[in-house]
């Protein structure tokens, strides 16, 4: 059966830790199921930025999660060819770079780890789900936000080669980063996710889990789309 003619809906639901591929693999396969692409990703890291700009401790649990219940968040398709994949708009500004600075990265996983924050977050990303034939990426997705989903990935790789794409990424786009410092930020920021109390990072029960350490983006795209073509004749 040719997935691009099929008729039955479905969700896709991508988790994995950090510079793990989800974003690349998740937009892939969108574009070729003709499905919506939602990174939640993005979402935390607005109410992050949003409460950075507006000089709010991020310890104020209180005051981040008022933030996060009153965001005014747009992802639009992109309006300038930079790289982006969408531009994102918070309170009618574009922020799509600004929402990948390290600060915010230093500050997003304690943000998204309070249960307002999160509830806030979950509702949008359950209403965007319910449409069906959605790729949703995250860390939560298949646990938390939709445990229906009838496709829940997990994609991982080691620290140490996340931490090499990214810093290849990086420099690519003519950051002047090191690559110790990113690795150790890395490892931090996923402890903290896979800690939590609430939605912790995850792989869900029935998750299909993919270690891309020895493979390309191409080739867990192909993997991944043999997969779903299995699925598809059930
Ligand atoms: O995927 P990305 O690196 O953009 O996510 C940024 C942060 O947002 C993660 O480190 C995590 O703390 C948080 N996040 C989350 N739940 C999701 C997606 C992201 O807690 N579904």
């Amino acid at each position: 059966m040719n997935l691009m003619n099929s008729k039955k809906d479905f969700v896709i639901a991508l988790d994995g830790p950090s510079a793990s591929g989800k974003s690349t693999l998740g937009e892939r396969l969108a574009n070729s199921l003709n499905f919506i692409y939602l990174d939640t990703g993005v979402m935390y890291r607005a109410v992050t930025l949003a409460v950075l700009n507006m000089g709010v401790d991020v310890s104020d649990e209180d005051a981040v999660s008022r933030i996060a219940e009153k965001l005014d968040l747009d992802v639009r398709p992109p309006s300038i060819a930079d790289g982006r994949s969408n531009d994102i708009i918070l309170n009618d500004d574009d922020v799509t770079w600004t929402i990948r600075t390290a600060e915010v990265e230093k500050n997003v996983s304690q943000v998204s780890a309070y249960s307002r924050v999160r509830q806030a977050m979950t509702r949008i990303q359950r209403r965007i789900g319910k449409r069906g034939n959605v790729v949703m990426v995250g860390r939560d997705i298949g646990t938390v936000v939709l445990p229906d989903a009838e496709i829940k990935l997990y994609l991982d790789a080691s620290a140490e080669e996340r931490a090499r794409r990214r810093f290849l990424e990086l420099r690519k786009r003519g950051k002047d980063v090191e690559y110790k410092d990113i690795l150790q930020d890395m490892i931090k920021r996923d402890q903290f996710d896979s800690s939590r109390p609430i939605a912790p990072l995850k792989p869900a029960e029935d998750a299909i889990i993919i270690n891309s350490d020895d493979m390309n983006a191409d080739e867990v795209f192909q993997r991944i789309m043999g997969l779903l073509n299995e699925f598809h004749k059930d």
